[in-house]
């Protein structure tokens, strides 16, 4: 059984008194909520006065990145420890913008992976073409390389915990929403290396989101595709009505085997 998963990446939005009033929005559109995991990864800065407000509810909190190393001279970064220490159970990483703007690799989000998985934090790992691959044909050769690249080395047993986004790069902040047939597609392909990387159990376990212009719109049409198990949601996850319509979303979708 897959449960569906919604989690919200607030990218660098909210201050202070935007993030709490957010969160208390949320929280009161989904307390009985128990078919869709939800998870919500606020900026760094908001993490501390966030977890707070998640007491007692079905929410989980991610950070958006983290550094690999537990500790050290590293200015401005922030380490897994730090995140578990804030409450965080989840992590997002290689998201695309942290490879366009932030130059992040592969290997480098291979460590990271590696890292938030030592220290018990789900990484939400996402992989995804651009524009130019996928006209090009090359859209399952790009998704190959980032996840052989990403899940190198990654022992069989871990892999399970991990969470997959697929974010195809030209669907991300532009309105342009994959076709679920698209996206079935791709989600399939990636099962298909999970089970190649690990086994038909842990595939079929396996937990793959898509991202890329998620909204209350389209979330029905595309988790009812049998590989798409939730989304990453960027834009629409910074107003509550949308976030919680999008986990609503999710309900015809809680019995996926
Ligand atoms: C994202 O940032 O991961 C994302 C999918 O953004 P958006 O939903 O705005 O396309």
């Amino acid at each position: 059984m897959r449960k569906p998963m919604i989690a919200g990446n607030w990218k660098m939005f909210k201050t202070s008194q935007e993030a709490n009033n957010l969160v208390n929005t949320i929280k009161a559109g989904v307390h009985s909520i128990d078919y869709c995991d939800i998870v919500i990864c606020p900026p760094f800065t908001q993490l501390s006065s966030v977890i707070s407000l998640l007491d007692g509810t079905p929410i989980g909190l991610g950070g958006q990145n983290m550094h690999f190393e537990k500790e050290g001279a590293f200015t401005g970064e922030v380490s897994p420890v730090m995140l578990k220490d804030l409450g965080c159970r989840y992590v997002i990483l290689g998201h695309s913008e942290r490879r366009a703007h932030f130059k992040e690799t592969d290997s480098i989000i291979n460590k990271k992976v590696q890292s938030a998985l030592s220290y018990s934090l789900v990484p939400i790992v996402c992989v995804g073409e651009t524009l130019e691959e996928r006209e090009s044909g090359r859209a399952q050769d790009t998704v190959r390389q980032q996840f052989e690249g990403t899940f190198q080395g990654i022992d069989v047993k871990q892999f399970e915990k991990i969470v997959i986004a697929y974010e195809p790069v030209w669907a991300i902040g532009t309105g342009k929403t994959a076709t679920p047939e698209q996206a079935q597609e791709m989600h399939h392909f990636i099962r298909s290396l999970v089970e190649q990387k690990t086994n038909q159990e842990i595939a079929s376990k396996i937990r793959i989101l898509y991202g890329g212009s998620v909204k209350p719109e389209n979330i029905g049409e595309l988790i009812s595709k049998e590989d798409v198990d939730g989304g990453l949601v960027g834009g629409a996850c910074l107003k509550a009505q949308s976030f919680i319509q999008i986990i609503q979303g999710t309900v015809e979708d809680n019995a996926k085997v």
